[in-house]
């Protein structure tokens, strides 16, 4: 069965001068159809720019190298601006990690929700404004006549996310890109939109990457769950067997750090050193070699080849041939 989505050997680099250097260095991954797939990584570790590929917003410093992105096997690199256009809000959507940078700060919300139905042609034009409030509601929002005139600011960052959502949702797109949607909310809204989302993926048809630096808050809503390091994917498998059995080093430390009740009292755990700066990576090894506590000589000199066991792949040399032979 062809996979709702397929990225194969994705390369996408910042240029400083005439440098190129690798954000985003040669991933790999397929998302199926209604899968909610996590991408977890620290900041800066090529997630948010993975996410902007492909929805084809592209930094201004940002090229893609190479590599292919296809959607239900259509090509969606190097489309035109026109062409994006067609594609963004109906068959992909994006939530972003602060809505008030993605919403219009002159238009009401509910114009905004309806918007998309009307760019796309989704609905007569005399349905619009039913449809768009009864999406609200889906999004958990209240008193929705009165909040559909009102404006972004007038509004609480956890209302302006389930606008973004209703937003995001009201065309029925194929796939939903959310980037670190819970990050810039406090702890109770946090959870409360966590909640939309677990409710929400089982009304809606399409397929998620949900994407956080949080494995904890990935892996309570996803079925399977990428790690990236230093522009890598390191590991992919299930939420369920990579909270329950990590292979790598570094998802092994990002688990450690999370606080749980039985570390209660005891020093949270903090992978050592920090993730280098675009210009001092190891492009040739491993990327978490100098914060591994595991590393060995070959690390230093050879990116590790995937090892795949059963849904679980693993880029370390502690799982190479030479090690399992
Ligand atoms: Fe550590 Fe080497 Fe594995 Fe990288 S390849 S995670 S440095 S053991």
């Amino acid at each position: 069965m062809m996979e709702l989505l397929e990225v194969n050997h994705l390369r996408v680099a910042f240029s400083e001068g005439n440098k190129d250097y690798c954000a985003v260095n040669d991933i790999s991954f397929t998302l199926g159809e209604k899968e909610v797939l996590g991408i977890v990584g620290e900041s800066g570790c090529g997630k948010s720019i993975t996410a902007q590929t492909l929805v084809g917003i592209q930094h201004p410093k940002a090229k893609i190298l190479s590599g292919s992105v296809k959607l239900r096997g259509k090509e969606l690199l190097h489309q035109t601006e026109d062409e994006w256009s067609k594609i963004r809000g109906k068959e992909i959507s994006m939530i972003f990690q602060e809505p008030m940078t993605a919403l219009n700060p002159l238009m009401s919300v509910g114009r905004q929700i309806q918007e998309v139905l009307w760019v796309h042609g989704l609905a007569k034009e005399k349905n619009q404004k039913e449809i768009t409030l009864k999406m609200m509601e889906d999004v958990g929002l209240r008193d929705v006549e009165e909040l559909y005139n009102s404006y972004p600011h007038e509004l609480s960052g956890g209302m302006r996310q389930r606008i973004m959502i209703a937003m995001a949702l009201i065309a029925n797109p194929k796939m939903l890109i959310a980037d670190e949607p819970t990050t810039a909310l406090d702890a109770t809204i946090q959870a409360q939109i966590l909640r939309l989302f677990n409710r929400m993926k089982e009304a809606y048809e399409g397929s998620v990457i949900f994407i956080s630096h949080d494995l904890e808050v990935v892996a309570s809503i996803c079925h399977r769950v990428i790690v990236m390091y230093a522009g890598r994917i390191v590991e992919i498998g299930s939420a369920d067997e990579l909270l329950s059995h990590p292979c790598h080093p570094y998802t092994f430390g990002l688990l450690r750090a999370i606080p749980s009740y039985k570390m209660r009292g005891k020093r949270l755990y903090n992978i050592p050193g920090t993730l280098p700066p675009l210009a001092e990576r190891n492009f040739t090894g491993c990327p978490f070699c100098d914060r591994c506590e595991k590393k060995m000589k070959i690390c230093f000199e050879v990116f590790p080849k995937p090892f795949e066991r059963g849904n679980r792949t693993v880029y370390c040399h502690l799982f190479g041939e030479e090690n399992h032979g």
